[in-house]
């Protein structure tokens, strides 16, 4: 048992029989979770709905028992390894933090940039967590190998917001100064803006906010994208809403009344304006070291050398 801003946290140490999760509807075909829980216990956590799904608790207890995947490296090994694995690309981290402090005694997740990195193969990876700046090692030697890229989630730098919905993670400038240690080393990393929250961040001052850190950053890409609210998360963040801002309340019932999605007009104007404060600031890969794949005969080569 371990605590973690004042919560009692169970870390359950259960080994997996796979470790690359088939993913449909997604920009990714494959997913990799070391963890499933996460202590960040964000109140807008999109895995409290999967939580739902799986007949798990989505309200106050989510984050308090992880699962440890023990053996995730070994099976992601015998998994890469299969004749039939074409070297698509995997994300980590889609379904929870893979830099929550259970990374710090574990090490599973870099375990399993180790296996990614020796087998060429691509990933990416989104994260809360300022503690991946201890594998850019394993990052610059994957960038060089395969396409990588990180993303680090900075949807606010407003303090009060950031810790009134983010009561387990690292502070959002502590996220950017990681980034900026990656893009140093050669490694490809951006910002994403999500979830924004109506009312709370997605007002055009606050987009600029992070813009602006995001740029002083380095940060080679920026996008952005507003809060859903599916079955699991609706009410979890609701209910805090309620404690936290009732006077919001009624604009987020009105807003999500039809399903847990925002009308495409509704999320316009904020993702807009993101793309414009981006070019206005001129957010673009600015590394001064490109780290790109080596062309394969060259990898060949240097494996025969
Ligand atoms: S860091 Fe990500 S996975 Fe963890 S609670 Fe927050 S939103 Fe959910």
């Amino acid at each position: 048992m371990f605590y973690h801003g004042g919560m009692r946290v169970e870390y359950r140490e259960e080994p997996c029989k796979v470790a690359l999760n088939r993913v449909k509807g997604m920009p990714f075909g494959w997913s990799l979770n070391p963890y499933m829980g996460c202590v960040h216990r964000c109140t807008f956590c999109y895995v409290r709905a999967f939580e739902r799904r799986a007949d798990r608790p989505s309200d106050d207890r989510y984050g308090s028992s992880i699962r440890v995947k023990i053996n995730i490296a070994e099976v992601l090994r015998a998994e890469l390894a299969r004749r039939s694995w074409a070297g698509d690309g995997v994300a980590i981290g889609a379904a929870t933090d893979p830099y929550q402090p259970a990374e710090g005694r574990y090490k599973l997740t870099r375990a399993c940039l180790d296996v990614l990195v020796r087998a060429s193969n691509p990933f990416s990876i989104i994260t809360r967590g300022p503690m991946i700046v201890r594998d850019v090692d394993l990052l610059v030697e994957a960038s060089r190998r395969a396409d990588v890229s990180v993303t680090f989630s900075v949807p606010t730098i407003d303090d009060d917001v950031w810790r009134t919905t983010e009561p387990g993670t690292a502070p959002p400038r502590q996220r950017l100064r990681a980034l900026r240690t990656l893009v140093a080393a050669g490694v490809r990393a951006s910002v994403g803006m999500a979830p924004l929250l109506p009312g709370l961040s997605d007002h055009p001052d606050s987009l600029e906010r992070v813009v602006v850190a995001a740029r002083e950053a380095g940060a080679c890409g920026i996008w952005a994208n507003l809060l859903h609210l599916q079955p699991g998360t609706r009410e979890h963040f609701l209910d805090c809403l309620a404690r936290d801002w009732p006077e919001l309340l009624p604009d987020y019932e009105r807003l999500y009344r039809a399903s847990g999605y925002l009308k495409a007009t509704d999320m316009r104007p904020a993702k807009d304006t993101v793309q414009r404060l981006a070019n206005e600031h001129g957010i673009r890969d600015r590394r001064r070291l490109k780290l790109r794949p080596r062309e394969r005969d060259e990898q060949l080569s240097l494996l025969s050398a």
